[in-house]
């Protein structure tokens, strides 16, 4: 018998043929490494909250109706392919995927969720154990903007409905993570070095007070 290799777990491996037990093998699946725990919405949420601050500061910058542009044409190109039978499974499954976000969601919801990820990464790289964990969060968060990808479902033991999330396969879901990266990721992290220059400044005038202070006689 074979043991899992994620660290301090010792179970059983699922199959002669895993390296990780059940446990460990769903969630490397689901949330891109072994140890990478989901990004909630309440994590995300100041990060959105600085990013939407940053629009609204820059409201008549031609930016974010760009960020729009690129996203209606990255679901022009999804329709395409989720149609044409040549592609492989996982690109006509990422299409479909890009296809009912854009039919449920904002364009402009979508690029703040993504902008606002990208902002957290960089802020927080520790978050986030590999770049897969990283990507597979990115596109569960901008999922999370639609309903479409969850369903209830009536839990007897429980007497409640529950939510379920129906899977992207982790090969469909890393490549809907490269077409927002390639969408949004450079203008996110311009963001977050925005950001970054906006704190030091704050943190700077903070130092001059202080110093100021103690120079009073
Ligand atoms: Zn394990």
């Amino acid at each position: 018998m074979r043991t899992c290799r994620a660290a301090h777990c010792g179970a059983p491996t699922s199959s002669r043929f895993s390296p990780h037990c059940r446990r460990h093998k769903s969630r490397l699946r689901r949330q891109g490494d072994v140890e990478q725990t989901a990004i909630r919405r309440s994590e995300l949420a100041p990060y959105v909250a600085r990013v939407r601050e940053r629009i609204a500061k820059n409201a008549h910058s031609p930016l974010w109706g760009h960020l729009d542009a690129r996203w209606a044409a990255l679901a022009i190109s999804a329709k395409d392919t989720a149609s044409n039978r040549v592609q492989s499974r996982y690109q006509r499954q990422a299409a479909h995927e890009v296809v009912n976000l854009d039919a449920e969601c904002s364009a402009r919801d979508i690029a703040i969720t993504a902008l606002a990820m990208f902002m957290f990464w960089s802020e927080r790289p520790e978050r986030f154990l590999s770049d897969a964990a990283f990507r597979l969060q990115l596109v569960k968060r901008v999922r999370a903007l639609s309903s479409r990808h969850s369903g209830l479902r009536y839990d007897h033991r429980a007497s409640k409905q529950e939510r379920v999330y129906r899977e992207l396969s982790p090969k469909a879901g890393m490549i809907v993570a490269r077409d927002l990266t390639a969408a949004f990721g450079g203008a996110g992290l311009q963001l977050a070095e925005l950001e970054k220059r906006d704190q030091e400044r704050k943190q700077a005038m903070t130092d001059e007070i202080n110093q100021a202070l103690r120079e009073l006689v």
